[in-house]
């Protein structure tokens, strides 16, 4: 890549794909292309010198306009959120589909080098993710396919699009399987906010109310890894310029297991305070335990995320402490 070739990135007004455009952005990229369909007031990061554009790419033409000239293409944009948000919106995340299809197909007309596309540990077989004591997941585990209702089969079908894509057309693709993202200028509440940070919230709306208490979604067993969102950009770029990992999905995620009671006990340590925890066992909590297999990525790129949890969610408490305050102080803020 010139340092002048234009990067397209989409999904860029929330956070994984703001978080990259910074990325590029100081690695010297000089024309980097963004876009949402979020209005850009509404953008959580809105870098200088990058060309920001509004526009709702399930519509082919958008994803025509968006891609024009590109050299390499990067497609992170869904309907998506955390457990509460995937299992009650499924229509929504299902028409991510619309997202990604033309996305791919604007790319290849428009020649581009290289194609990546975000998918998700959400690909992964359900039936392997019932026991909290889950053995990590590795890349051969989506299939026989059982992904996640919804959100998961979306993304599926969409690695299955890039991998055609590569096969019969000759389009360049990389597919990467994130597993939980979670850092500063993530959404951190509304809804759609992931464990990590409604955790931050909860923590600190505790310490500023002065009720000491935390409601934690299902009996806190469950178990995940979290990955710190630069381990998350520097993975995207190795995996997008590595060779050997053409058309083939590979996990990004840390392979750091946690149960959810012992995230929120990272939180407390940080915030330095202890809440008394109740549980809603009626609340959607996803599958029973998820970890990444690391196997490979260690393998072929020589590097996995290393961000430890606890320095992660130091920095994230930080940021939403900030965000919290600013929002009582009027100001605007990310959510
Ligand atoms: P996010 O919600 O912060 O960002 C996604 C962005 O896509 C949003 O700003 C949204 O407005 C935009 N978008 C949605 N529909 C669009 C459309 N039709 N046209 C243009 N833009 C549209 O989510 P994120 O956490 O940054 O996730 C980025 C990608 O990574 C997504 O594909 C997501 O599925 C994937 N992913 C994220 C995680 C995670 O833990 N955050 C885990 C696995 C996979």
């Amino acid at each position: 890549m010139n340092k002048d070739d234009l990067i397209v990135i989409s999904g860029a007004g929330g956070f994984i794909a703001g978080s990259l455009v910074r990325y590029f952005q100081s690695k010297g990229f000089t024309r980097i292309r963004a876009i949402d369909k979020k209005p850009l007031p509404h953008w959580y990061q809105r870098v200088p010198g990058v060309e920001n554009l509004c526009l709702d790419l399930s519509d082919e033409h958008n994803c025509r306009l968006a891609v024009e000239g590109a050299a390499e293409v990067y497609n992170l944009a869904a309907d998506m959120g955390g457990m509460g948000f995937i299992e009650h919106n499924r229509v929504d995340c299902l028409r991510s589909i619309l997202i990604n299809t033309h996305m791919i197909e604007s790319a290849y007309r428009a020649g581009a080098q290289r194609y990546f596309y975000s998918s998700s540990a959400c690909a992964y077989n359900t039936g392997l993710q019932k026991d909290p004591a889950v053995r990590a997941l590795k890349e051969s585990d989506a299939y026989p396919a059982m992904a996640e209702r919804g959100y998961g089969w979306e993304k599926l079908l969409s690695e299955m699009f890039c991998q055609e894509y590569t096969a019969e057309r000759g389009l360049p693709t990389f597919i990467a399987r994130f597993h939980n993202v979670y850092g500063p200028s993530g959404t951190w509440d509304g809804g759609r906010e992931k464990a990590p940070a409604a955790m931050c919230r909860k923590v600190i709306e505790a310490k500023d109310s002065g009720r000491h208490e935390i409601t934690i979604w299902g009996d806190g067993s469950q178990t995940r890894s979290f990955m710190y969102i630069d381990d998350c950009t520097k993975g995207i770029d190795r995996i997008m310029h590595c060779p050997d990992l053409l058309a083939t999905p590979i996990n990004l995620g840390s392979s750091e297991l946690v149960s959810i009671n012992e995230l929120v006990g990272i939180v407390e340590e940080v915030a330095g305070l202890t809440l008394t925890r109740h549980y809603d066992p009626a609340a959607p909590k996803g599958v029973g335990g998820r970890n990444s297999d690391n196997t490979m990525i260690k393998r072929i790129l020589s590097w996995e995320p290393s961000t430890s949890l606890r320095d992660g969610i130091s920095k994230t408490y930080r940021w939403i402490e900030q965000q919290y305050n600013d929002r009582k102080a009027g100001k605007r803020t990310v959510s």
